[in-house]
């Protein structure tokens, strides 16, 4: 019998997990689903960033020693950082014309409004706490952080852009040896590069049971669907703007640039969507996210190497978009005006604050508090939104991570290095892992 595809056993992992978990809170075995299903979900998100370190190190090092000559690395990292930007741009300009058009500030009755300011208002001094925290660093903090001091300790901590730094630096000291001297070295990652997408497959046997347990504990914990349809103007804008860039501006980008089709791009990227949608994480997403830009979209190992971690960290385009949408919302329901400079800024903002975020969940809410202040709107307004921002974060994980693999794709074909997928067969590839 044909092995059903992958995307299909997620998305049905998914929906059980769902549906288990309504009945859970039905028939009040919520705690069941605490103690015995919600492990497996973590075990499944451990798996997963346990290896999205030594996926780093062993495909950037064969990625860039691959590449044999500097200039071409640097000429990649320049399109790269570029390309992410003007993605990030587009991103919060859809949002803010959106929420300009929509209002859906308007729409929130005072009611309701004084209800969500006090229920959440602790939530949202946590936050503006962590965001605070953040604040207190000079202009240059974020190159200093670049830079670790302990590569060990960096690992340790998950600091993804420590990590890449040193690999770069790695692998440049690689190219500039003999060649005679580099080989060993080389074949050794290049080894450890296909054990570790070998695990990255086992791992992937259990995602449909991973994603179950995810989301079934997800529904147990959530807040009452009543707040989701208070909200449910703003939620409708952030949904339409991550719709317009998952499903319009992506598949153009490729489709223009590459040549590759709808299909083709949904059907290779599609497991990661789905898995960013269950996590949350665009870091701990990564693995699977490499692995289909590589073995399933055609892009060569040495970009998607680059390409796709420094995209995790700090290409965030769904988070952008809704840091915007989010931001003139609180403004509108708080009856502030913004002027256009007031938007301006929220462009600036919300592009330095969603490359800022970390790639976990609920980060792009504390950044928020940044473009907040930005534009001196109270961050207590954080408290309005609290009730739906776990859904509009798996929403927005999704398209943070297609639009990396988007990127990986355009990097790829601007530098000739975009082939066929290695993959034909996709479903197949699992079925024999
Ligand atoms: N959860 C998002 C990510 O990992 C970040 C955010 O909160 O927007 O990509």
């Amino acid at each position: 019998m044909k092995k059903l595809a992958l995307h299909w056993q997620i998305i049905i992992g998914m929906a059980a997990g769902i549906l288990f978990g309504i009945l859970a809170v039905r028939f009040g075995f919520g705690e069941f689903v605490k103690d015995w299903i919600a492990p497996f979900g973590k075990i499944f998100i451990n798996l997963l960033k346990l290896i999205a370190i030594p996926l780093i190190v062993a495909s950037l090092i064969k990625g860039i020693s691959d590449l044999k000559d500097i200039s071409k690395l640097s000429a990649m990292g320049g399109r790269t950082i570029g390309i992410y930007l003007m993605t990030t741009i587009v991103a919060v300009t859809i949002g803010l014309l959106l929420v300009n058009i929509v209002k859906p500030g308007n729409l929130l009755d005072e009611q309701t409004r004084t209800e969500l300011l006090g229920d959440y208002k602790e939530d949202a001094a946590k936050r503006q706490q962590a965001a605070a925290n953040q604040k207190e660093t000079g202009p240059l903090q974020a190159l200093v952080d670049m830079v670790p001091s302990n590569i060990i300790k960096a690992s340790g901590e998950n600091q993804m852009l420590q990590v890449i730094f040193f690999v770069v630096f790695f692998g440049i000291g690689l190219i500039l040896i003999p060649p005679e001297k580099a080989a060993p070295v080389k074949d050794f990652f290049d080894g450890l590069n296909d054990v570790i997408l070998k695990m990255i497959d086992l791992i992937m046997l259990a995602a449909p049971y991973g994603v179950f347990a995810l989301l079934a504990a997800l529904i147990v914990n959530s807040p009452s669907v009543g707040l989701f349809k208070a909200l449910i103007g703003y939620s409708a804008t952030v949904l339409a703007g991550l719709g317009v860039m998952i499903f319009v501006i992506y598949p153009l980008l490729v489709k223009t640039f590459t040549g590759r089709s709808y299909g083709f791009f949904f059907k290779g990227i599609s497991p990661a969507q789905l898995l960013a949608f269950s996590t949350s994480s665009s870091a701990a997403t990564l693995p699977v996210t490499m692995e289909r830009v590589e073995e399933h979209l055609g892009v060569e190992s040495e970009v998607t190497s680059f390409v796709c971690p420094i995209g995790a960290t700090i290409n965030m385009d769904g988070t952008s978009l809704y840091q915007a949408v989010a931001a003139v919302f609180i403004a509108q329901a708080m009856g502030i005006d913004l002027t256009f400079g007031d938007q301006l800024t929220i462009v600036m903002t919300a592009t330095l604050a969603s490359i800022g975020s970390a790639a976990v969940p609920g980060a792009g809410m504390v950044m928020l508090v940044i473009v907040l202040a930005a534009i001196g709107v109270p961050e207590e307004g954080l408290a309005l939104i609290f009730a739906v921002d776990r859904i509009l974060d798996m929403c927005r994980t999704s398209v943070n991570v297609t639009g990396d693999a988007t990127v990986a794709m355009l990097v790829a074909k601007s530098i000739g290095k975009l082939g066929d997928p290695k993959v034909k067969d996709w479903d197949d590839h699992y079925a024999k892992s």
